[in-house]
């Protein structure tokens, strides 16, 4: 026996792997949501150095099924309720499994035309189906691209909105001067992060204020902020406008907020990680409203509500010229005709890393498998049982339901009658941490209008209403008990 697996012994572990993901998907109801491990539990469990003989396949599977299932948490656990799903799907998976086994690397077109040719498509043919803009579209001074996730696609924003503010110096001369971020307090901490990065520095991280109600940006607050940075000397790079927050998916005003930065110029950001997919549904397309006229760059994230398996961020700019300004640079070893030439895309220009997976392959999968109208279908279940479970959290005087859902996640909180805040915000935490602990389903909280709410985010792949009824069975349950206890 050689020592690579020969194409016979892929063919038995290839079906046996399938099988056993198959049979994984059909039950994994059957596990508890959050992992019971022990810090320490799966490494303990593991050799100390690796194996100097090569042994069976099987024995990977075993260990797999013995150890590592144990330390899971189950992301595609129907009662997955916690953070956004990260749903997965059985096209998505046999899409991510040819990319695997054909081993392309995209960095150029020339290394795998059909690599970049097939993300052209996809990202044009997404662009297309959320109503995005012409000039997103490839065939338009900008494009779109493929990123691993959205935090990626924000620095990648950064870094070109850095190139045009300062009049494409930045790549060359470096930063000079203080050049600054505007989010405001709701926006998702991968902004800041992509501060740090780019050598903009955390403090240099304008936060904005927010309506106390909706928790959305106020444009007023940024046009203030952005005037009276300018008169101190700062250079403002971009804003960052979120449609659908990470912690109660509030929207900032895209369009109020573009006018501000196009007063002062200043590059206009949109992070729809989450709630951006779900303007493939024409009844929810409002969401982007001002995006078509203002926004420079739009990312959205198919592996969190798109059925699609992480990671799969896409990220489009509506001028591609500051972007490959800003990160195109040519070493002698990678150039070639086609790039000379003009008439190709490099994604290897549009991201941090040289090297890039063949990620169309699983978009492209789940978009032929469920077409358009299966996505919005799915899209909308999600909506529908968002809604049906606030109903249910609004008719009961025990809980508070924080507002009436826009997409898929309901925030909400027990009453707690009697209690000081800040007791019945730890009496909340205590409540999800018994529910999480008890592994029928996992919710995650966040805080909102000053108080700790609980987060149920709905729209996994295998999640039906039977899923949500459930929960929302659990969580009145252990609050009634928990009520007992701390009378
Ligand atoms: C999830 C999320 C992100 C981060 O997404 P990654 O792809 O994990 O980097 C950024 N912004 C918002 C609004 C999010 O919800």
């Amino acid at each position: 026996m050689s020592a690579h697996m020969s194409p016979e012994e892929f063919r038995r572990h290839g079906r046996q792997v399938v099988d056993w993901i198959a049979d994984y998907l059909a039950e994994v109801e059957s596990h508890p949501v959050r992992s019971r491990a022990e810090p320490g539990e799966v490494r303990r469990a593991l050799p100390d150095a690796a194996p100097e003989h090569g042994e069976p396949f099987e024995a990977v599977l075993a260990d797999v099924e013995r150890i590592i299932l144990p330390g899971l948490t189950h992301w595609q656990h129907p009662s997955f309720f916690g953070y956004f799903p990260a749903n997965t799907s059985g096209p998505a998976i046999l899409g991510d499994l040819l990319s695997a086994g054909l081993g392309v690397q995209g960095m150029m077109w020339v290394t795998s035309p059909a690599c970049t040719e097939l993300e052209t498509v996809v990202v044009d043919w997404l662009a297309g189906l959320l109503g995005l803009p012409g000039r997103f579209r490839t065939d338009g001074p900008g494009g779109g691209v493929i990123q691993d996730s959205a935090s990626s696609a924000s620095l990648i924003a950064l870094l070109a909105a850095l190139h045009r503010a300062s009049g494409g110096r930045v790549a060359a001369e470096g930063l000079r001067g203080r050049h600054t971020l505007y989010v405001s307090s709701q926006t998702h901490s991968a902004l800041e992060k992509a501060a740090r990065i780019a050598g903009l520095g955390s403090a240099n991280v304008r936060v904005v204020d927010v309506d106390p109600g909706t928790l959305a940006m106020d444009p007023a607050a940024l046009r203030a902020l952005l005037a009276r940075d300018r008169a101190e000397g700062a250079v403002p790079a971009m804003v960052c406008a979120t449609v659908g927050t990470t912690a109660t998916t509030a929207v900032d005003p895209v369009a109020a907020i573009g006018e501000v930065c196009r007063e002062h110029g200043v590059w206009l950001h949109v992070d729809a990680a989450y709630a951006g997919v779900a303007a493939i549904c024409p009844e929810l397309r409002g969401l982007n409203d001002g995006v078509a006229e203002y926004a420079d760059s739009y990312a959205t994230n198919p592996h969190k509500w798109l059925l699609t398996t992480f990671d799969c961020g896409l990220l489009w700019v509506g001028d591609r010229a500051p972007l490959l300004g800003a990160l195109s640079v040519l070493p002698e070893f990678l150039r070639n005709a086609a790039s000379a030439g003009g008439s190709v895309v490099d994604y290897r220009d549009w991201q941090v890393p040289l090297g890039r997976r063949f990620r169309a392959l699983k978009l492209w999968a789940v978009l032929r498998w469920y077409g358009a109208e299966g996505l919005r279908a799915h899209i909308r279940a999600g909506v529908a049982l968002a809604a049906e479970l606030a109903d249910r959290v609004a008719a009961d005087p025990e809980f508070v339901l924080f507002e009436r859902p826009r997409l898929g996640l309901v925030c909400f909180r027990p009453a707690w009658p009697g209690l000081p805040a800040e007791d019945a915000d730890r009496a909340t935490l205590r409540l999800m941490e018994t529910l999480n602990a008890g592994g029928a389903l996992f919710l995650t909280h966040a805080r909102a209008g000053g108080r700790v709410v609980l987060r149920m985010a709905i729209g996994g792949t295998a999640t039906e209403r039977r899923h949500v009824e459930q929960a929302w069975d659990h969580v009145r349950r252990e609050h009634s008990a928990l009520k007992v206890l701390m009378r």
